[in-house]
């Protein structure tokens, strides 16, 4: 059984490596590296004509550091361990299952459906999780330290959607695996739903004002996001305005807050002053910290 397994794993990284370096060289419609290196451009662009905070540099704080983790988030992190150890992980778990004589999860059969109303309901779906995950993240001591590295930007641009530590994909990903398993859906690509997600999420930590209209009642957006990463939040409050995609959460469940519209809001945490500044420092902080 082992090797069976670590046979999975090989094949997860040998396959995904040949992925990646195709889809670096080849660039088509549907291809993640230059989806993300255009969409950034693009957000990139508008800040940059359209500034909320005008005094702001074309290059930010950290936004070489926030780059990199979005290419090690995005990329990296995926080849050298995510994809080989889910694959092992998905085989482990339905191996498991076998044993009670399970087959497979799905409870609810959506294949038959549309392919606008799939994808319609995977997005809501998985975002609601994401919400609960997120707030999740905030209220949990021990994952709070691990989200510490998002709430690390002090100056908002585009790039800091991505920073983040690679713990909250192993997180996200294993507290959504199994809901949206238990879900048939038909299509098997959800390629278009990760890139309208990386385009929200990246406009969402823009240095634009942007806020869609009556829509702000149901899509996450710059000036509401801008309050998350707010360093004086309300007293007692764990964190606000959890929303991913969708800001709609927030309003049903009273965790929105939007006080002002002040976009020189001081970021951060308390004793941000504190946390380390490179790469490698923030990524192995939370096993490092001495209380
Ligand atoms: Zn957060
Ligand atoms: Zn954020």
């Amino acid at each position: 059984m082992f090797q069976e397994y670590f046979k999975i794993f090989l094949d997860g990284y040998y396959g995904y490596w040949n992925y990646l370096s195709s889809e670096i060289l080849r660039p088509s419609w549907h291809n993640y590296f230059w989806w993300l290196v255009g969409l950034s451009v693009i957000v990139w662009m508008v800040e940059l004509i359209f500034p909320w905070r005008k005094n702001q540099a074309a290059i930010r704080e950290d936004f070489w550091l926030d780059g990199f983790y979005m290419f090690f988030n995005f990329f990296i992190f995926s080849l050298i361990v995510y994809n080989s150890v889910s694959n092992v992980a998905v085989e482990a778990f339905n191996d498991f299952l076998g044993l009670f004589g399970i087959e497979n999860m799905v409870a609810i059969q959506v294949g038959n459906w549309p392919v606008w109303a799939q994808f319609l309901l995977m997005f809501v779906i998985a975002d609601f999780i994401q919400w609960n995950v997120h707030r999740l993240l905030h209220h949990n001591p021990w994952l709070w330290e691990f989200h510490k590295v998002h709430h690390s930007v002090t100056q908002m641009g585009f790039a800091a959607h991505l920073r983040y530590h690679w713990m909250e994909t192993i997180v996200y990903k294993s507290i959504q695996y199994i809901p949206l398993a238990m879900i048939g859906f038909g299509l098997a690509d959800f390629f278009i739903l990760h890139i309208v997600t990386i385009a929200i999420g990246h406009l969402n930590h823009a240095n634009v004002k942007i806020t869609y209209g009556p829509l702000k009642y149901l899509l996450n957006n710059p000036v509401m996001h801008l309050w998350h990463h707010a360093k004086n939040l309300p007293v007692g409050s764990h964190g606000v305005n959890y929303g991913i995609s969708l800001s709609l959460w927030d309003y049903l469940f009273g965790t929105a807050y939007i006080p002002n519209e002040n976009e020189n809001e001081p970021l951060g945490f308390d004793h941000i002053e504190e946390f380390p500044k490179t790469f490698w420092s923030q990524i192995t902080y939370p096993w490092n910290k001495k209380n």
